[in-house]
């Protein structure tokens, strides 16, 4: 039997792309429209450190600007190439649809090993990667907005941030130009962790549909499952802390770069987080039992598998072997079309990843609401709240006065029912609210067309049919 040849990531985006659109209606020219990439800007900056001149790649990839600005991540990986930032920038598009952000798609990426540099040299290659694409409008407020994503974070987003703000120095929403700030450099609370705590909630509505737990094989609820988190970086983390601390769920797999801890028993999230910030991996950690070969412990019995770093992590060469029930793709692209063809006929649910990583770009939207709109959630009606809360007792405890009636208001749900919502409890209830709504969208199509098995077609499904909406209504 001649081999299968696994297709690069753009390749497989597009393949389910074209999986979904089969069942679609769309005429042909607009189905072409919205599949292709709209532009993708490579620069090419030279950087003088230790003495001499460097040069780095980058690019900003814009797939669709149905909506604008247009968003997503930048990554610094030695892995970043073209094709990559494409497959991502289309994803972002589809994300951005199905957890409705009201944004385009687009994506990042500067070829580098961010471990390599410094932090001051750091600086100086991403103020100059930041130079280079704002001047083209590729970083603008209500054009082009870039979030953190692989290698990247606040102190990258803030650098970006002061970039343009030095470059545009008169525009007053320049902060909108870029998420995942600092809280105090104009970012918002809760957006570090939202990925994470997306797949979280993301798993909280699966599990309230007991006709979807069935589906992939399992029952009950998160408590005691068994997980398996490949990555424990910034989503895989916050996921596998959220789910073990919050949920009860069992961690008895982390497959890092140099390799995989496991224990049945469960694995204590914190002190292997601590380790990997201390030690730069898993091996030597004391508590568990270290393997050599990470790749195999994906492939391990375990209930939920959670791959949370790079694509194509499950591929023709494991998904024949991959034991989990359920999958969750809290990176982008971890499963290959082809593994996702082999997974799907096994019967294994995949939760995809345009659904299941959206938490981050929701609260990303969050924040450049906050930064157009200049001020705090929850700043204008905290107190008011309280107050009219404080009324409501009031008047009860004076009318359990008149009655003489011995009943009162226990202190402690008086305090909690007292407190108005800070800004990281409307972040909190405006993305679990992002989840249940997308999920429940997915849902409906899985469930309700004959001519759809899966999460993933479902997912492209709704998405790409409000992509198209979106053109119709403006003639095109
Ligand atoms: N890089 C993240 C992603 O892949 C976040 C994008 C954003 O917040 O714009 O979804």
């Amino acid at each position: 039997m001649a081999q299968k040849k696994e297709p690069s990531f753009r390749q497989s985006v597009d393949l389910m792309f074209n999986r979904a659109v089969a069942l679609m209606d769309l005429p042909p020219g607009l189905e072409q429209k919205i599949k292709v990439c709209n532009a993708t800007y490579t620069v090419r900056f030279g950087v003088r450190l230790r003495g001499q001149i460097q040069t780095f790649t980058g690019y900003r990839s814009v797939h669709s600007e149905h909506m604008e600005p247009v968003k997503g991540g930048i990554r610094y990986s030695m892995g970043v190439n073209q094709d990559e930032v494409e497959a991502l920038a289309a994803l972002m598009t589809y994300k951005c649809a199905l957890v409705e952000t009201p944004f385009g798609g687009a994506k990042g990426g500067l070829c580098i090993d961010p471990r390599q540099y410094d932090e001051h040299e750091l600086e100086q290659i991403t103020r100059r990667f930041a130079y280079e694409l704002a001047k083209r409008d590729l970083i603008h407020p209500s054009q082009n907005v870039p979030a953190p994503d692989m290698g990247t974070g606040e102190r990258e987003m803030a650098w970006i941030a002061d970039q343009y703000a030095r470059m545009n120095t008169t525009e007053i929403n320049a902060r909108a130009c870029v998420t995942g700030k600092p809280l105090h450099g104009g970012g918002i609370a809760g957006r570090v962790e939202a990925t994470g705590r997306g797949v979280q909630y993301a798993l909280h509505e699966f599990f309230r549909h007991p006709e979807d737990i069935a589906q992939a094989g399992l029952a009950g609820t998160l408590d005691g499952k068994r997980v398996v988190v490949q990555g424990l970086g910034n989503v895989g983390y916050h996921a596998a802390s959220f789910l073990a601390a919050e949920d009860g769920a069992k961690v008895i797999g982390i497959i890092e770069r140099d390799g995989a801890l496991v224990d049945e028993n469960g694995l204590d999230v914190e002190a292997v987080h601590q380790w990997i910030s201390n030690h730069g991996g898993v091996s030597g950690y004391a508590d568990a039992t270290y393997v050599e070969d990470g790749a195999k412990i994906l492939e391990i019995d375990c209930d939920i598998l959670i791959p949370a770093a790079l694509e194509g992590v499950i591929n023709l060469s494991n998904a024949a072997k991959i034991s989990a029930k359920l999958i969750i793709e809290a990176a982008n692209g971890p499963v290959t079309a082809g593994a996702d063809d082999i997974l799907r006929e096994r019967g294994v649910v995949i939760i995809p990843d345009l659904f299941a990583n959206g938490g981050g770009v929701t609260v990303s939207y969050f924040e450049w609401v906050k930064n157009l709109s200049h001020i705090r959630f929850g700043r204008m009606q905290r107190r008011q709240e309280e107050a009219r809360h404080q009324l409501v007792f009031n008047e009860l405890e004076s009318l359990s006065d008149q009655t003489k009636s011995e009943w009162r208001l226990s202190p402690d749900f008086k305090q909690k029912y007292l407190r108005g919502a800070d800004e990281l409890e409307l972040v909190r209830s405006g993305l679990d609210d992002t989840m249940r709504a997308a999920y429940q969208s997915m849902r409906e199509v899985w469930h309700g067309r004959e001519d759809v098995g899966d999460l993933r077609v479902a997912a492209y499904l709704v998405a790409i049919g409000r992509v198209a909406d979106s053109y119709r209504a403006k003639g095109l």
